[in-house]
Protein backbone atom coordinates (compact mmCIF):
# COMPACT_ATOMS: atom_id res chain seq x y z
CA UNK A 1 0.00 0.00 0.00
CA UNK A 2 1.06 3.47 -0.91
CA UNK A 3 -1.05 5.09 1.86
CA UNK A 4 1.54 5.14 4.07
CA UNK A 5 4.34 6.99 2.59
CA UNK A 6 4.33 10.99 2.71
CA UNK A 7 2.45 12.15 -0.29
CA UNK A 8 3.72 14.55 -2.68
CA UNK A 9 2.59 17.92 -4.14
CA UNK A 10 4.36 19.29 -7.17
CA UNK A 11 5.01 23.26 -7.34
CA UNK A 12 5.51 24.93 -11.02
CA UNK A 13 6.07 28.69 -10.77
CA UNK A 14 8.53 30.62 -12.93
CA UNK A 15 9.35 32.62 -9.93
CA UNK A 16 12.45 30.93 -7.91
CA UNK A 17 11.62 33.04 -4.52
CA UNK A 18 7.65 31.65 -4.73
CA UNK A 19 9.34 28.04 -5.05
CA UNK A 20 11.19 28.92 -2.07
CA UNK A 21 8.26 30.51 -0.13
CA UNK A 22 5.56 27.35 -0.69
CA UNK A 23 8.67 24.33 -0.06
CA UNK A 24 9.18 26.23 3.72
CA UNK A 25 5.54 26.36 3.79
CA UNK A 26 4.68 22.59 3.06
CA UNK A 27 7.94 20.42 2.99
CA UNK A 28 6.84 19.68 6.91
CA UNK A 29 4.32 17.68 5.86
CA UNK A 30 4.56 16.57 2.21
CA UNK A 31 7.43 15.85 -0.03
CA UNK A 32 7.57 18.65 -2.51
CA UNK A 33 8.38 18.71 -6.23
CA UNK A 34 9.65 21.91 -7.99
CA UNK A 35 9.35 23.07 -11.22
CA UNK A 36 10.36 26.41 -13.01
CA UNK A 37 8.31 26.31 -15.90
CA UNK A 38 4.86 24.70 -17.46
CA UNK A 39 6.43 22.68 -19.92
CA UNK A 40 9.13 20.92 -17.31
CA UNK A 41 5.88 20.71 -14.56
CA UNK A 42 3.87 18.81 -16.97
CA UNK A 43 7.00 16.20 -17.82
CA UNK A 44 7.40 15.97 -13.56
CA UNK A 45 3.84 15.41 -13.34
CA UNK A 46 4.20 12.59 -15.13
CA UNK A 47 7.17 11.37 -14.38
CA UNK A 48 6.50 11.57 -10.68
CA UNK A 49 2.73 11.74 -10.40
CA UNK A 50 2.18 13.68 -7.53
CA UNK A 51 -1.02 13.95 -5.40
CA UNK A 52 -1.54 17.27 -5.84
CA UNK A 53 -0.29 20.07 -8.27
CA UNK A 54 -0.26 23.85 -7.34
CA UNK A 55 0.53 25.65 -10.34
CA UNK A 56 1.11 29.57 -10.75
CA UNK A 57 -0.82 31.03 -13.56
CA UNK A 58 1.15 33.85 -14.86
CA UNK A 59 4.30 32.60 -16.20
CA UNK A 60 6.41 33.38 -19.86
CA UNK A 61 6.34 30.63 -22.74
CA UNK A 62 3.48 28.23 -21.44
CA UNK A 63 0.75 30.03 -18.58
CA UNK A 64 -0.88 28.05 -16.45
CA UNK A 65 -3.94 28.13 -18.24
CA UNK A 66 -1.63 26.36 -20.77
CA UNK A 67 -0.17 23.99 -18.41
CA UNK A 68 -3.81 23.24 -17.36
CA UNK A 69 -4.65 21.70 -20.47
CA UNK A 70 -1.79 19.72 -21.11
CA UNK A 71 -2.45 18.18 -17.85
CA UNK A 72 -6.02 17.71 -18.18
CA UNK A 73 -5.10 16.28 -21.79
CA UNK A 74 -2.98 13.61 -20.59
CA UNK A 75 -4.42 10.06 -18.94
CA UNK A 76 -1.46 9.95 -16.85
CA UNK A 77 -2.08 13.70 -15.72
CA UNK A 78 -5.81 14.56 -15.87
CA UNK A 79 -6.94 12.60 -12.39
CA UNK A 80 -4.37 15.26 -10.08
CA UNK A 81 -6.00 17.97 -8.36
CA UNK A 82 -4.57 21.15 -9.20
CA UNK A 83 -4.81 24.36 -6.82
CA UNK A 84 -4.29 27.70 -9.30
CA UNK A 85 -1.55 30.42 -7.23
CA UNK A 86 -1.69 33.58 -8.79
CA UNK A 87 -1.34 37.90 -7.87
CA UNK A 88 -4.41 38.34 -10.42
CA UNK A 89 -6.82 39.58 -8.20
CA UNK A 90 -9.53 39.53 -10.90
CA UNK A 91 -12.31 36.94 -9.85
CA UNK A 92 -12.41 35.93 -13.84
CA UNK A 93 -9.58 34.32 -13.62
CA UNK A 94 -10.44 32.71 -10.47
CA UNK A 95 -13.75 31.21 -12.66
CA UNK A 96 -11.50 30.43 -15.53
CA UNK A 97 -9.66 28.28 -13.54
CA UNK A 98 -12.45 26.19 -11.67
CA UNK A 99 -14.21 25.76 -15.15
CA UNK A 100 -10.93 24.51 -16.71
CA UNK A 101 -11.32 22.02 -13.79
CA UNK A 102 -8.83 23.39 -11.07
CA UNK A 103 -9.95 22.13 -7.71
CA UNK A 104 -9.12 25.26 -5.55
CA UNK A 105 -7.88 28.83 -6.16
CA UNK A 106 -5.29 30.51 -3.48
CA UNK A 107 -4.26 34.19 -4.41
CA UNK A 108 -0.77 36.02 -3.91
CA UNK A 109 -0.27 37.17 -0.74
CA UNK A 110 0.51 33.57 -0.03
CA UNK A 111 -0.55 33.33 3.81
CA UNK A 112 1.28 30.45 5.21
CA UNK A 113 -2.11 28.74 7.13
CA UNK A 114 -4.34 29.45 4.50
CA UNK A 115 -1.80 27.58 1.89
CA UNK A 116 -1.56 24.36 4.59
CA UNK A 117 -4.72 24.51 5.32
CA UNK A 118 -6.19 24.38 1.47
CA UNK A 119 -2.91 21.85 0.16
CA UNK A 120 -4.15 19.74 3.47
CA UNK A 121 -7.91 19.56 2.74
CA UNK A 122 -7.40 18.17 -0.90
CA UNK A 123 -4.50 15.60 0.01
CA UNK A 124 -6.94 14.39 2.27
CA UNK A 125 -10.04 14.35 -0.51
CA UNK A 126 -6.84 13.03 -2.84
CA UNK A 127 -6.03 9.98 0.07
CA UNK A 128 -9.65 9.14 0.83
CA UNK A 129 -10.30 8.94 -2.93
CA UNK A 130 -7.20 6.58 -3.66
CA UNK A 131 -8.65 4.64 -1.09
CA UNK A 132 -12.33 4.42 -2.10
CA UNK A 133 -10.58 3.53 -5.42
CA UNK A 134 -8.92 0.44 -3.72
CA UNK A 135 -11.58 -0.90 -1.63
CA UNK A 136 -14.03 -0.84 -4.88
CA UNK A 137 -11.22 -3.05 -6.41
CA UNK A 138 -11.03 -5.90 -3.72
CA UNK A 139 -13.30 -8.76 -2.70
CA UNK A 140 -14.13 -7.70 0.87
CA UNK A 141 -14.14 -11.71 2.01
CA UNK A 142 -10.65 -13.00 0.56
CA UNK A 143 -8.88 -9.92 0.23
CA UNK A 144 -8.27 -10.97 -3.53
CA UNK A 145 -8.84 -8.78 -6.41
CA UNK A 146 -12.61 -9.05 -7.41
CA UNK A 147 -14.54 -9.52 -10.33
CA UNK A 148 -13.99 -5.62 -11.36
CA UNK A 149 -10.92 -5.30 -11.44
CA UNK A 150 -10.05 -8.61 -13.14
CA UNK A 151 -12.09 -7.00 -15.71
CA UNK A 152 -9.85 -4.26 -15.73
CA UNK A 153 -6.82 -6.22 -15.67
CA UNK A 154 -7.55 -8.88 -18.13
CA UNK A 155 -8.96 -5.95 -20.56
CA UNK A 156 -5.30 -4.25 -20.52
CA UNK A 157 -3.06 -7.52 -20.73
CA UNK A 158 -5.51 -8.36 -23.90
CA UNK A 159 -3.95 -5.39 -25.24
CA UNK A 160 -1.20 -5.57 -24.48
CA UNK A 161 -0.81 -8.98 -25.64
CA UNK A 162 -2.28 -8.23 -28.58
CA UNK A 163 0.64 -5.37 -29.19
CA UNK A 164 3.80 -7.51 -28.22
CA UNK A 165 2.66 -10.65 -29.69
CA UNK A 166 2.75 -12.14 -26.47
CA UNK A 167 0.80 -15.14 -25.14
CA UNK A 168 -1.61 -14.97 -22.07
CA UNK A 169 -2.63 -17.82 -19.97
CA UNK A 170 -5.93 -18.05 -18.29
CA UNK A 171 -7.20 -20.02 -15.58
CA UNK A 172 -10.91 -20.82 -14.05
CA UNK A 173 -11.35 -22.45 -10.75
CA UNK A 174 -14.13 -23.47 -8.83
CA UNK A 175 -14.31 -25.53 -5.18
CA UNK A 176 -15.72 -28.95 -5.42
CA UNK A 177 -18.21 -29.87 -3.77
CA UNK A 178 -18.56 -26.68 -1.86
CA UNK A 179 -22.69 -26.56 -1.24
CA UNK A 180 -21.95 -30.15 0.24
CA UNK A 181 -19.05 -28.01 2.60
CA UNK A 182 -21.49 -25.62 3.65
CA UNK A 183 -24.34 -27.66 4.13
CA UNK A 184 -21.96 -29.69 6.88
CA UNK A 185 -20.23 -27.38 8.71
CA UNK A 186 -22.25 -23.75 7.92
CA UNK A 187 -21.86 -20.53 6.35
CA UNK A 188 -19.41 -19.14 8.37
CA UNK A 189 -17.17 -22.10 8.22
CA UNK A 190 -17.55 -21.93 4.54
CA UNK A 191 -16.31 -18.83 4.42
CA UNK A 192 -13.21 -19.61 6.11
CA UNK A 193 -12.44 -22.32 3.13
CA UNK A 194 -12.92 -19.82 0.83
CA UNK A 195 -10.30 -17.30 2.16
CA UNK A 196 -8.23 -20.46 2.90
CA UNK A 197 -8.30 -21.17 -0.97
CA UNK A 198 -8.00 -17.59 -1.77
CA UNK A 199 -4.97 -17.51 -0.38
CA UNK A 200 -3.53 -20.83 -1.02
CA UNK A 201 -4.07 -19.15 -5.12
CA UNK A 202 -2.58 -16.09 -4.31
CA UNK A 203 0.70 -17.42 -2.87
CA UNK A 204 1.24 -19.42 -6.26
CA UNK A 205 1.73 -16.11 -8.15
CA UNK A 206 4.19 -13.07 -7.58
CA UNK A 207 2.87 -9.77 -7.86
CA UNK A 208 3.04 -8.24 -10.90
CA UNK A 209 3.21 -11.53 -12.66
CA UNK A 210 -0.11 -11.96 -12.77
CA UNK A 211 -3.72 -11.61 -10.99
CA UNK A 212 -5.83 -14.00 -8.83
CA UNK A 213 -9.39 -12.34 -8.51
CA UNK A 214 -12.53 -13.85 -7.08
CA UNK A 215 -14.94 -14.09 -9.99
CA UNK A 216 -18.13 -15.07 -7.40
CA UNK A 217 -19.05 -17.29 -5.01
CA UNK A 218 -16.67 -19.99 -5.00
CA UNK A 219 -15.18 -19.24 -8.54
CA UNK A 220 -11.82 -17.38 -8.97
CA UNK A 221 -9.53 -16.72 -12.17
CA UNK A 222 -5.71 -16.28 -12.23
CA UNK A 223 -4.99 -14.51 -15.23
CA UNK A 224 -1.05 -15.43 -16.28
CA UNK A 225 0.50 -12.79 -18.97
CA UNK A 226 2.93 -14.38 -20.78
CA UNK A 227 2.54 -17.91 -19.30
CA UNK A 228 3.14 -20.67 -21.83
CA UNK A 229 0.50 -23.40 -21.60
CA UNK A 230 2.93 -25.46 -20.17
CA UNK A 231 3.89 -23.00 -17.43
CA UNK A 232 0.11 -22.23 -16.45
CA UNK A 233 -0.27 -25.90 -16.53
CA UNK A 234 2.38 -26.45 -13.74
CA UNK A 235 0.75 -23.44 -11.49
CA UNK A 236 -2.31 -25.10 -11.89
CA UNK A 237 -1.64 -28.60 -10.58
CA UNK A 238 0.70 -26.44 -7.88
CA UNK A 239 -2.76 -24.94 -6.66
CA UNK A 240 -4.55 -28.24 -6.70
CA UNK A 241 -1.96 -29.97 -4.73
CA UNK A 242 -1.62 -27.09 -2.50
CA UNK A 243 -5.31 -27.17 -1.38
CA UNK A 244 -5.57 -30.90 -1.29
CA UNK A 245 -2.51 -30.59 1.73
CA UNK A 246 -4.84 -27.95 3.73
CA UNK A 247 -7.07 -31.47 4.28
CA UNK A 248 -10.35 -30.12 4.40
CA UNK A 249 -12.95 -32.41 5.09
CA UNK A 250 -16.41 -32.68 5.22
CA UNK A 251 -19.27 -35.06 5.54
CA UNK A 252 -21.89 -35.48 2.99
CA UNK A 253 -24.61 -38.56 2.29
CA UNK A 254 -22.60 -40.98 4.88
CA UNK A 255 -19.12 -40.19 3.11
CA UNK A 256 -16.19 -38.14 3.95
CA UNK A 257 -14.70 -35.62 1.42
CA UNK A 258 -12.39 -33.45 0.85
CA UNK A 259 -11.90 -29.96 -0.81
CA UNK A 260 -10.48 -29.70 -4.08
CA UNK A 261 -10.48 -27.86 -6.86
CA UNK A 262 -11.23 -27.99 -10.56
CA UNK A 263 -9.97 -25.90 -13.06
CA UNK A 264 -10.23 -25.21 -17.04
CA UNK A 265 -7.59 -23.20 -18.71
CA UNK A 266 -6.82 -21.94 -22.41
CA UNK A 267 -3.87 -19.88 -23.38
CA UNK A 268 -3.31 -18.05 -26.75
CA UNK A 269 -1.45 -15.20 -28.35
CA UNK A 270 -4.75 -12.47 -28.44
CA UNK A 271 -4.82 -10.51 -32.04
CA UNK A 272 -7.20 -7.65 -32.86
CA UNK A 273 -9.85 -10.09 -34.68
CA UNK A 274 -10.09 -11.96 -31.25
CA UNK A 275 -13.12 -11.67 -28.88
CA UNK A 276 -11.98 -11.51 -25.24
CA UNK A 277 -14.78 -13.06 -24.11
CA UNK A 278 -14.42 -15.96 -26.74
CA UNK A 279 -10.95 -16.92 -24.52
CA UNK A 280 -12.87 -16.48 -21.24
CA UNK A 281 -15.54 -19.18 -22.24
CA UNK A 282 -12.68 -21.32 -23.65
CA UNK A 283 -11.45 -22.07 -20.45
CA UNK A 284 -15.23 -21.54 -18.67
CA UNK A 285 -16.44 -24.22 -20.94
CA UNK A 286 -13.27 -26.53 -19.74
CA UNK A 287 -13.77 -26.27 -16.31
CA UNK A 288 -17.21 -27.00 -16.77
CA UNK A 289 -16.25 -30.22 -18.75
CA UNK A 290 -13.93 -30.50 -15.54
CA UNK A 291 -16.75 -30.59 -13.38
CA UNK A 292 -19.32 -32.78 -15.58
CA UNK A 293 -16.06 -35.87 -15.95
CA UNK A 294 -15.37 -36.37 -12.09
CA UNK A 295 -13.47 -33.11 -10.76
CA UNK A 296 -10.62 -32.07 -8.82
CA UNK A 297 -8.78 -31.93 -12.51
CA UNK A 298 -7.44 -29.37 -14.69
CA UNK A 299 -8.96 -29.59 -18.63
CA UNK A 300 -6.94 -27.58 -20.91
CA UNK A 301 -8.45 -25.80 -24.29
CA UNK A 302 -6.50 -26.61 -26.95
CA UNK A 303 -8.20 -25.11 -29.95
CA UNK A 304 -5.52 -22.30 -30.72
CA UNK A 305 -2.54 -23.89 -31.64
CA UNK A 306 -2.46 -22.14 -34.92
CA UNK A 307 -2.94 -18.77 -33.52
CA UNK A 308 0.95 -19.13 -31.91
CA UNK A 309 2.64 -16.25 -34.26
CA UNK A 310 5.13 -17.27 -36.49
CA UNK A 311 8.07 -15.56 -35.62
MG1 LIG B 1 4.54 33.81 -12.15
Amino acid sequence: MTMASRQRVLVIDDEKINLKVISDILREDVDVILAINGEQGVRKAVELQPDLILLDVLMPNMDGYETMTHLCHDVRTSAIPVIFITALNDSSHEERALLMGACDYIQKPLYTNIVQARVRLHLQLTKQRKMLEELAHIDPLTSLANRRKYEDVISSEWQSAIEHQECLSLLVIDIDNFKHYNDCYGHATGDKVLKQVASVLASQVNPGEGLVARYGGEEFTMLLPRFSQHEATKVAHQCMSEIEHLNLCYHHGGQTGQVTVSVGGATCYPQSSHLLSEFFDRADNKLVQAKNTGKNKILWDVSDKLDVPVK
